[in-house]
């Protein structure tokens, strides 16, 4: 079966790059005035050319935003099983070569867990684990799955990669959505920030998301970890993939989300500092590249930050959020997989969201809608 790597290994880093840098106001014009905006057009939204072009952009983003959307956010909530990985990656507290104490929670710390976020009001929750093929394996999703699915309207997913099969296994037992991040398109600089383990081979990563579309999941979400590499090089990369599976998988729906490397316990320093407004820009670009495209913010972004942006592009956010395994109730002083920005409460989130005229949406869709 052919997969994104035989279109990935096309392109070169240093050519994309290059051009990227060589945009001028000119080309981010034209990309402004396209009607349909290319891979070319959206080169020139995140490049430094564009800068001045930023309020331009944010307007014509928030257009397109409330034409598709309108006044919505969707709330979601990470819910995180475990934090057993067998990966070194250079960014993350679980990263097997770290000395913490590791957890997986059974069904009876789960549904402690469950009987939390219900109270703050969530119908869409977002799984997460380590990678660990042992300890939190296909079967143990599938338990999870059945235990929480009366629950929950949406069940979203960020995993170890797996087989097409094991999708279509996990599918049926209520996973709409799942997540996996390249972390970046920078094949030498990927090897370097995950040196062992089985994310290590850097094609299978890159082939996860044809698994997921084969498997017929509902929404595939994309995106690399801001400050591995040259953001904008990596966007660029991003947009490709997601112009390939959209193609390929065209029943899938697609989100993107913008982690930016956060401190955590013995942690990495970004290599690229990315600032708020070169943020800004690269959701209004995403938004003016694909108007379909769900562009979630997690609370690793500011208050101050998150406050800003609603109006711009966003179309679903995390609040309250815990990044580690019985963050919620169960084990409240374990460490956490990053340190979190916006503390604030789902409650005070979404009374900010109401503040600026638009609704918190708990879930995303009801299963009933599942064909
Ligand atoms: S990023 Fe994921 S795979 Fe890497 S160490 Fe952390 S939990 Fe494991």
């Amino acid at each position: 079966m052919s997969s994104f790597v035989d279109l990935f290994e096309g392109y070169s880093w240093t050519d994309v790059k290059a051009s990227i840098y060589s945009k001028t106001a000119v080309d981010v014009q034209s990309a402004l005035g396209a009607e349909k905006c290319t891979l070319e057009d959206f080169m020139a939204l995140v490049s430094p050319a564009a800068a001045p072009f930023l309020e331009h952009m944010a307007q014509k983003s928030r257009d397109l935003t409330l034409k598709r959307f309108g006044k919505v956010i969707q709330m979601y909530v990470p819910l995180y099983l475990s934090n057993e990985c067998n990966n070194i990656c250079t960014y993350c507290g679980f990263s097997y070569d770290n000395k913490v104490k590791r957890k997986t929670l059974n069904a009876i710390e789960i549904m402690q867990e469950v009987a939390r976020i219900k109270e703050m009001g969530y119908d869409h929750v977002l799984l997460v684990t380590g990678e660990h093929n042992l300890k939190v394996d296909v079967a143990y999703f599938k338990s999870v799955l059945q235990l929480i699915r009366p629950h929950f309207a949406h069940i979203a997913m960020e995993v170890q990669p797996l087989e097409q099969q094991d999708y279509e296994v996990l599918k049926p037992f209520g996973l709409n959505t799942v997540l996996v991040y390249q972390e970046t398109y920078h094949k030498e600089d990927y090897k370097k920030h995950h040196p062992k383990g089985k994310k290590s081979n850097f094609n299978y990563r890159l082939e996860t998301p044809d698994r997921i579309g084969a498997a017929g999941i509902h929404k595939i979400g994309l995106g690399v970890l801001i400050g591995l590499e040259d953001w904008r090089t990596d966007a660029f990369f991003t947009a490709l993939h997601l112009t390939y599976l959209e193609k390929q998988y065209w029943q899938s729906k697609y989100s993107i989300s913008f982690p930016r490397l956060r401190p955590f316990s013995g942690g990495l320093e970004p290599k690229v500092e990315m600032s708020d407004t070169e943020l800004v820009q690269l959701i209004c670009a995403y938004r003016i590249f694909n108007e379909e495209l769900e562009l979630s913010i997690s609370t690793r972004e500011s208050e101050h930050f998150r406050n800003n942006i609603l109006k711009l592009g966003i179309t679903s956010m995390s609040a309250g959020s815990k990044t580690n395994p019985g963050g919620y109730v169960v084990d409240p002083q374990s460490l956490e997989q990053f340190e979190i920005s916006d503390e604030r409460s789902s409650a005070e989130v979404a009374a900010m969201i109401r503040s600026q005229g638009y609704e918190p949406v708990w879930k995303d869709w009801d299963n009933c809608l599942m064909l």
